[in-house]
């Protein structure tokens, strides 16, 4: 084709209104990721670029409260990390049982079919979690190789308690996955000690960094796993490949792709971020910033989709509207009024409950007030 066949388009620079991020993600960044996003473009082979990854790679064993080795980042939002925990750990043909409440198992359901493994779903109401006796009984009659199941869901605000669910697991002969998108650093989350084998997470949540570099670690049971499959997940996805770029067990920092530089310093500066701050202090500021949240939602008289505190999300709380109050105008009210960005339902919430995060560096009480009195305010002038 010639270079005249398509003119030059006009290429406008928009300005845009910044506003307050607290939706279930992306949130907003902290003040030294800016800078860290406008370091120098290293390139892919030399020893400054491998040494960044092995700064990553040790915040990450802290983040996920791993010793484990295969710890690492896909390039790529939330889904590589789940398409890469999937095609790596479950076979085609093999059985995948997957723990339904939101969203995010549904998507894992998806990846698992166009793999061609075959799955079994055990759900429960969305606005609440599993008990382990359920969870038992599921491994007992299906006998998966594997158990998908999310931590922190965004879809509908609940936390699922997983502590040991590892063992659980094991005893059937499964390897436990879990979705830690929306709940690492926010919430308490320690892999080694609950028996997780796989983890996927995001960068744009409770990190409070930009998207596009996914979070993983594998237990050596999975580790052991990969090593000895007879299947190949797709290419780009590998992490036996991977593991030899992100240099997991000593030498082999080798080629695979082109990994984004600007996002591995700016991962690189939220994990320096969260070892400063510490994890415990990091999951107490996000327990306490909801809390006194839902305090100032129900001096409003505003209500939470999920009944039971214990099962509700500490960095994405799921709010229901008064009834026939229109769920997009009332976004765009709290966007153009307030500066505010909250998200509408999604999967089981959708036209049912509005999502707000209060999460990475907006998990602070005066964010928390700001947004309240702001969702208070909206409700009232839209009711009229
Ligand atoms: N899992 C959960 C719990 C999420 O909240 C999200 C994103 N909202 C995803 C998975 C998918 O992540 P991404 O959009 O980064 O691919």
């Amino acid at each position: 084709m010639s270079a005249k066949t398509v003119p030059p388009p006009r290429i406008v620079d928009r300005k845009f209104v910044v506003p307050l991020l607290c939706g279930p993600g992306p949130c907003d960044y902290w003040p030294s990721v800016k800078e860290a996003l406008a370091n120098p473009m290293i390139t892919p082979n030399c020893d400054e670029f491998y040494n960044v990854l092995d700064d990553i790679r040790a915040g990450l064993q802290y983040a996920f409260q791993t010793k484990s080795k295969l710890v690492l980042a896909m390039s790529g939002a939330g889904h590589a990390g789940m398409e890469a925990v999937i095609s790596n750990l479950v076979a085609p043909g093999e059985t995948l049982l997957i723990a339904s409440r939101g969203m995010w198992d549904q998507r894992a359901c998806i990846i698992a079919n166009r793999l061609g493994i075959k799955t079994e779903i055990t759900s429960v109401p969305s606005n609440t979690t599993f008990t382990m006796e359920q969870l038992e009984a599921e491994l007992k009659r299906t006998r998966p190789v594997a158990l998908f199941i999310t931590f922190g869901d965004s879809s509908t605000g609940t936390v699922q308690n997983i502590e040991r669910l590892g063992d659980t697991c094991h005893k059937y002969g499964a390897l436990l996955l879990v979705d830690t998108v929306v709940s690492l650093i926010g919430v308490e989350f320690l892999m080694d000690e609950w028996g997780v084998d796989a983890v996927f997470s995001a960068t744009q949540k409770a990190f409070s960094g930009p998207a596009g570099i996914a979070p993983v670690a594998f237990s050596a049971l999975a580790e052991e796993k990969i090593n000895n499959r007879k299947h190949e997940p797709p290419f780009y996805f590998d992490i036996k490949l991977l593991a030899n770029q992100w240099n997991c067990y000593g030498d082999t920092r080798t080629y695979h792709h082109t990994l984004c530089p600007p996002l591995l310093w700016a991962l690189r500066c939220c994990l320096q971020e969260i070892v400063k701050e510490t994890l415990p202090v990091t999951w107490a500021r996000h327990a306490s910033s909801m809390a006194y949240f839902h305090k100032r939602l129900q001096e409003h008289s505003i209500e939470l989709f999920v009944p039971k505190p214990e099962e509700r999300l500490n960095t994405v709380a799921t709010v229901v509207l008064p009834e026939g109050l229109d769920h997009l105008e009332f976004h765009k009210y709290m966007r153009e009024k307030h500066n505010i960005l909250v998200l509408e339902g999604r999967g089981p919430t959708l036209g049912k409950a509005i999502r707000v995060g209060i999460m990475g560096v907006n998990a602070r009480k005066e964010i928390a007030d700001i947004v309240a009195d702001a969702l208070a305010d909206s409700i009232k002038a839209l009711k009229k």
